[in-house]
């Protein structure tokens, strides 16, 4: 017999930088009643280049769909009780498919990839009017980061893409979009849809009047009808066409960094979270208004969960290497072989006896924007050692955590009291007192890490037509949360920071 489940039951394709997960959540207590992850290939062409295969990204997910629920099968809980899926996504990657053969015409570019620089150099010698035409209309600088550019490149450099727009067969999207449409039914009726949060990251969507914007679609030379219907985060999009789930809406839709401000509950102007996965990425809600950063932070849409409902802002200072600098140490240095042993070297020493590694490979971004910047790690002597650069890898995040809750707290003029933290790499104990003591703030972690997907479930339960879930705190009651307080004193932080930032104008001008 069926186990009774004390509620209606909510799923969540999260799929990062690093990994897909689905997961699934009790609606009326946000428990996390089961998972499955699956760890997504990156691979590195040329030097700069990040790319991901989006039918591994879409294989993964339909992977971690079945063995969620065979695991749930096996605590004897009736997947029916799933009544909506949500998705979270890595923001930015972009992807063009054929709408005709479902295939793609590239590799995903990712976010952190660095091919377009001189595309982004091109186009900023020829921005119209006031230098201020890309950033007033959609809240971001002209940077590599962000999908127009990525899309741009791929119009004029790949062959298919071209043959593809021409012949009207093109659709260009962020990961939700590939996502969504294949999920959906893919060549047989996939819905080509994304959300606003999403959009907000293309650098080609108006954030003042939702709507992609013709002006930036002329200036970055794309054309509409390549471009996805934009809906609210919240709302039915489509049902899923194919496996253990055939039938269940798709009914929340996020970028990851808006999912998780979602699921840590950050609703109130100047509520913030900090969340710690491939990148570091701290947004703040400015409730209704469109706050312009004076410190190098992104406007960006929050969400908008429902298609009546009201837009939130959110200003945001993303740092684009935190967990990846440790996947690197895994990976190209192979001084650890799994993410978590890099606690464990960091313990043994508990300093980094003056050492700094600035992760700048991707260039640096908030608050400095400086794509001419390289990782370095500097203060080396005899005596340092690979337990040392662990230690300097982990403050490393910390730092631009700082850098990053600084331009936050100058932009906003009321500090913030604590930070709220989640992401991958917030398990790891040493990082979040390091954290504590380097903002000098305390650090408030969920017990259940998974606020990203947490998020997205939230706002496919709370979709209109699916109606489990009220987004009130009492529906969070498993979530208990871990403070950490600063230990080290003020004097000795702010020391360490300075030095830091010393580091920091070394890694500047490094590539011309
Ligand atoms: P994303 O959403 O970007 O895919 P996640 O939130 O899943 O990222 O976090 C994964 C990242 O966190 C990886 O880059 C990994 O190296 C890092 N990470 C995971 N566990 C730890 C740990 N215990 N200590 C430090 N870093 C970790």
């Amino acid at each position: 017999a069926k186990k009774a489940v004390l509620g209606p039951l909510v799923g969540a394709v999260d799929q990062g930088t690093s990994s897909t997960r689905f997961l699934v959540f009790n609606s009326k207590t946000a428990e996390l009643l089961s998972h499955h992850q699956v760890e997504i290939k990156q691979e590195f062409p040329r030097e700069g280049w990040v790319e991901q295969d989006p039918k591994e990204i879409l294989q993964s997910v339909y992977e971690c769909i079945e063995k969620t629920c065979e695991k749930l099968e096996q605590l004897n809980i009736d997947i029916s009780n799933i009544k909506a899926i949500g998705v979270s996504n890595q923001r930015e990657t972009t992807v063009v498919w054929d709408k005709l053969t479902g295939e793609p015409l590239y590799n995903a570019v990712v976010w952190l990839d660095l091919r377009t620089q001189s595309t982004v150099e091109n186009l900023s010698k020829r921005i119209p009017g006031n230098n201020n035409f890309v950033k007033s209309k959609t809240g971001l600088p002209l940077s590599t980061y962000f999908s127009a550019v990525k899309l741009r490149w791929l119009l004029d450099n790949v062959r298919k893409v071209q043959m593809a727009v021409e012949e009207n067969r093109a659709l260009f999207g962020t990961i939700d979009s590939w996502l969504i449409w294949s999920l959906t039914g893919g060549v047989n009726g996939g819905v080509h849809c994304t959300d606003v949060t999403n959009a907000s990251r293309t650098m080609l969507f108006n954030i003042h009047s939702l709507e992609w914007d013709k002006e930036l679609c002329e200036f970055f030379g794309i054309p509409m009808e390549i471009l996805p219907n934009v809906r609210s985060s919240s709302e039915i999009y489509g049902l899923m066409k194919a496996g253990a789930l055939e039938g269940v809406p798709i009914s929340g839709c996020l970028g990851d960094q808006s999912a998780a401000l979602v699921g840590q509950m950050c609703f109130q102007d100047g509520q913030a979270k900090n969340t710690y996965g491939t990148g570091c990425f701290l947004l703040c809600n400015t409730g209704h208004k469109c706050v312009f950063s004076e410190h190098g932070l992104l406007t960006t849409v929050a969400y908008k969960l429902g298609r009546d409902k009201p837009v939130y802002y959110a200003l945001e200072g993303s740092v684009a290497i935190a967990g990846a600098v440790i996947r690197w140490l895994r990976d190209n240095l192979g001084i650890i072989k799994s993410s978590e042993e890099i606690e464990k070297l960091a313990k043994e020493v508990g300093t980094s006896y003056g050492c700094y590694f600035v992760p700048a490979f991707s260039g640096l971004y908030a608050p400095y924007w400086e794509p001419s910047a390289r990782g370095i790690i500097c203060g080396l002597t005899q005596f340092t050692n690979k337990c040392h650069i662990a230690f300097a890898a982990l403050e490393a995040v910390c730092f631009q955590t700082r850098e990053i809750l600084d331009a936050m707290n100058r932009d906003c003029g009321i500090p913030l009291s604590h930070l709220q933290v989640d992401g991958g790499m917030t398990s790891n104990k040493i990082l979040m007192q390091l954290q504590a003591d380097i903002l000098y703030i305390p650090v408030v972690k969920p017990s259940m890490p998974e606020t990203t997907a947490l998020g997205a479930a939230m706002a496919a339960g709370a979709a209109e037509g699916v109606g489990v879930w009220s987004l009130e705190p009492e529906d969070l009651s498993a979530v208990t949360m871990e403070r950490f307080e600063p230990q080290i004193n003020a004097e000795e932080s702010e020391i360490r920071y300075s030095t830091w930032k010393k580091a920091v104008m070394k890694s500047i001008g490094w590539v011309t």
